[in-house]
């Protein structure tokens, strides 16, 4: 595993005070950098998504049905819906968004271990949102990049040693540039097959294999 010390440089506008001194104590330490998505990796999304989807459009659906990223792909809602359902999600519903199961547990044992970035694709009309969720559930995190757009970019200047995510798109494409992956399994992700994605049930599971990767590269 390498050794760290450039985070700062992209996290410099996006960390509060407390976290650059964490950051800054992190660096002087050899430690694997794991950027850590938000969304269906530590809140539920598609709770939120569902809860929204009956209150707004009377439209009871459930966690299977959800087998594409596009909704309106496999829910029985139409696009402008979606379009409205995302418009709602992403301006008032975010701090409600409760944590995925093991999430705080799993989270704090990785955060022991190595230096956790967590990095959202949300846009950036939600960034005082995610960090009210962030501090609201007390989640551990060395550094946090928000409205990240395409996440791969960041590689460009960090050396990562592993990225766990749940959108399939982005984890191939940190897999075909060498990164691993530990993909968070749910049904819109399943078409995803690669020899360096791991797909894990949960936070339970993805702490299984990151026990073995951090014995097989200490
Ligand atoms: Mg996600």
């Amino acid at each position: 595993m390498r050794l760290y010390v450039n985070i700062m440089k992209t996290l410099e506008a996006n960390v509060s005070g407390v976290e650059r001194l964490m950051a800054e104590k992190v660096t002087t330490q050899v430690l694997p950098l794991v950027l850590v998505d938000i969304d269906s990796v530590l809140g539920d999304a598609n709770g939120l998504l569902l809860r929204i989807i009956e209150r707004e459009f009377g439209c009871k659906c459930t966690r299977d049905q959800i087998t594409h990223w596009y909704l309106s792909d496999c829910l029985p809602i139409t696009q402008e819906q979606e379009n409205d359902l995302f418009a709602k999600y992403f301006f008032n519903e975010l701090l409600d968004m409760e944590l995925v199961d093991g999430t705080l547990a799993g989270l704090s044992w990785l955060a022991q271990r190595a230096m956790v970035w967590l990095v959202t694709a949300r846009p950036a009309h939600c960034d005082g949102d995610t960090i009210d969720w962030l501090l609201k559930h007390d989640l551990p995190h060395h550094g946090l990049t928000l409205h990240a757009g395409c996440k791969t970019t960041l590689l460009a200047e960090h050396s990562i040693d592993l990225v766990i995510e749940d959108k399939g798109s982005t984890a191939v494409a940190f897999a075909e540039r060498g990164v691993p992956v530990i993909l968070f399994d749910y049904p819109y992700n399943r078409d995803v097959v690669h020899p360096l994605v791991r797909r894990v049930s949960g936070w339970k599971d993805a702490v299984e294999i990151l026990q073995t990767l951090m014995k097989e590269n200490p």
